[in-house]
C-alpha cells in the first residue's frame, strides 16, 4: 500500500526505541545488568505453573494482591504508609504514564517537563492530545526556581519531573520539589524510575504525598529490580487518582502471568540492596575515570552516566558498536549515555573507549 490512511499527526513520525544490537557489552537502555538470582528464577517457575491451569480465566482487574505487595515494597524502600488503595500498577511505567495522560491530559490541557530529559513524555502527550511544552534546565542540568517559575507562567495542567532523570541523572532537590508542591495546583508527576540508585541523603518524593493529593510519583520494576523484561510499572497516589484511573485502563490490561511473577520478584526484594550498592559504586569510580580521562560527566544519580562532549557523537558511538559497545546516544548535542553494567563490562567499555578515543590512560 503506499499510502495508509493514518492520523494526520503521526505522518512521518518514527517509533520510539532505541537500537536492539546483539553486541557483547550492552550499555544502552539502563537495566540492571544482573539477572535474577537462580532461587527466584524456580520460584518464578513454580509460579507460572502453578496457575497454568487457571490460564482460561481472566485475571484479576484489580490486581489487588500485587498493588499491596508493591505498597509494602514502598513502605519499607522509603518508610512511608501506602496500602494497596493507593498504588496501580500496569504493563511498565510507560502504560501507566500513559493512562495517566488519558486522565488528566487531552487537547484542552498542557504537559510541561524539563528537557533535557526522557522522550517518552513527549510521545504520551502526542498519543493523548495533550499539548506538550518543555523548559530548559540550567545549563549544569539542575532545575532551580528560577526555571520552575518559567515553567509555572506557562499555566500548565500537569507537570512532569524526573528525579533521578533521564539521561542527565540529576537529582531534584527537596526545596525544588516543596517549591513546587506550594505553588502548583495541577498534577504533579515525579518520575522516580531510578529512585532505588538515588543518594542516601535524598528521600523519595513518596514522603511529600500526604497533604498533597496532586501529587503521583512513578516507580518501575524496569531498572533496580532487574526485570524490565516482565513489564511491570506502578505509581503511588490519593485513591482518588487510582479510582479514576480505572475509567480509562483496558480491562484485564495486566496478565494473570504478569501478576505472579511481579509478587515473586517482590519477595526476593532484600536481594537488590547489595546489587544497588555495587552499581552505584561501579557509577562513581566511572565518572571518576571519565573525568580523568578529559571528559565532562554530568552528576549521576542513577545507573548511568552522560558524558561527553565529542564533535561527532554517532561517529564514537558507531566505533564504540564495532569494538562490541553498544551505548546510547541520547540528550544534548555531543554527549552519549553509558548504563552502568557489571564490573566486567564497565572494563570492556572502558578499554573500547580509550580505543576509539585515542586516549592514553593517564600515563
Ligand atoms: C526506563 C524509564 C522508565 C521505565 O519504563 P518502563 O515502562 O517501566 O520500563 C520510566 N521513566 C524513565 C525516565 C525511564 O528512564
Amino acid at each position: 500500500m503506499t499510502k495508509l490512511p493514518i492520523r494526520k499527526d503521526l505522518v512521518g513520525r518514527s517509533p520510539y526505541g532505541a537500537p536492539q544490537l546483539d553486541v557483547p557489552t550492552r550499555l544502552n537502555t539502563n537495566e540492571n545488568p544482573f539477572g535474577p538470582s537462580p532461587e527466584l528464577v524456580a520460584e518464578l517457575a513454580k509460579a507460572v505453573s502453578e496457575l497454568g491451569s487457571k490460564l482460561n480465566r481472566y485475571p484479576d482487574r484489580d490486581a489487588i494482591e500485587l498493588r499491596a505487595d508493591l505498597a509494602a515494597y514502598l513502605n519499607a524502600e522509603s518508610q512511608v504508609n501506602l496500602t494497596a488503595s493507593n498504588i496501580w500498577t500496569a504493563n511498565g511505567s510507560n502504560e501507566v504514564m500513559q493512562q495517566l495522560l488519558q486522565l488528566f491530559g487531552g487537547p484542552d490541557k498542557s504537559l510541561v517537563a524539563f528537557s533535557p530529559t526522557y522522550s517518552m513524555y513527549e510521545d504520551y502527550c502526542r498519543n493523548t492530545f495533550t499539548n506538550y511544552l518543555s523548559v530548559s534546565r540550567n545549563e549544569d542540568f539542575t532545575i532551580d526556581k528560577k526555571v520552575i517559575d518559567i515553567a509555572l507562567d506557562l499555566t500548565p495542567d500537569i507537570i512532569v519531573l524526573t528525579s533521578p532523570n533521564n539521561p542527565t541523572g540529576t537529582i531534584i532537590e527537596n526545596s525544588e520539589i516543596d517549591y513546587l508542591l506550594e505553588k502548583f495546583s495541577g498534577v504533579l508527576i515525579i518520575d522516580e524510575a531510578y529512585a532505588e540508585f538515588r543518594p542516601a541523603e535524598s528521600p523519595s518524593a513518596l514522603v511529600k504525598r500526604s497533604g498533597h493529593p496532586n501529587l503521583v510519583v512513578v516507580r518501575t520494576m524496569s531498572k533496580a529490580f532487574s526485570y524490565a523484561g516482565a513489564r511491570v510499572g506502578y505509581i503511588a497516589a490519593n485513591p482518588e487518582v487510582i479510582d479514576a484511573i480505572q475509567l480509562v485502563r483496558l480491562p484485564y490490561h495486566l496478565s494473570t502471568v504478569t501478576q505472579a511473577v511481579a509478587r515473586v520478584a517482590l519477595r526476593f526484594s532484600h536481594e537488590l540492596q547489595s546489587q544497588v550498592n555495587l552499581l552505584r559504586q561501579e557509577r562513581d569510580e566511572l565518572a571518576i575515570w571519565l573525568v580523568n580521562q578529559g571528559f565532562d560527566v554530568a552528576p549521576s544519580g542513577a545507573n548511568f552516566l552522560l558524558f561527553g562532549t565529542f564533535g561527532d557523537r554517532n561517529l564514537v558511538w558507531e566505533q564504540l558498536v564495532e569494538q562490541g559497545v553498544l551505548i546510547r546516544q541520547t540528550g544534548p548535542d555531543g554527549w552519549l549515555r553509558v548504563s552502568i553494567g557489571t564490573p566486567e563490562e564497565n572494563l570492556a567499555f572502558k578499554t573500547a573507549l580509550l580505543h576509539v578515543t585515542n586516549r592514553t590512560n593517564g600515563k
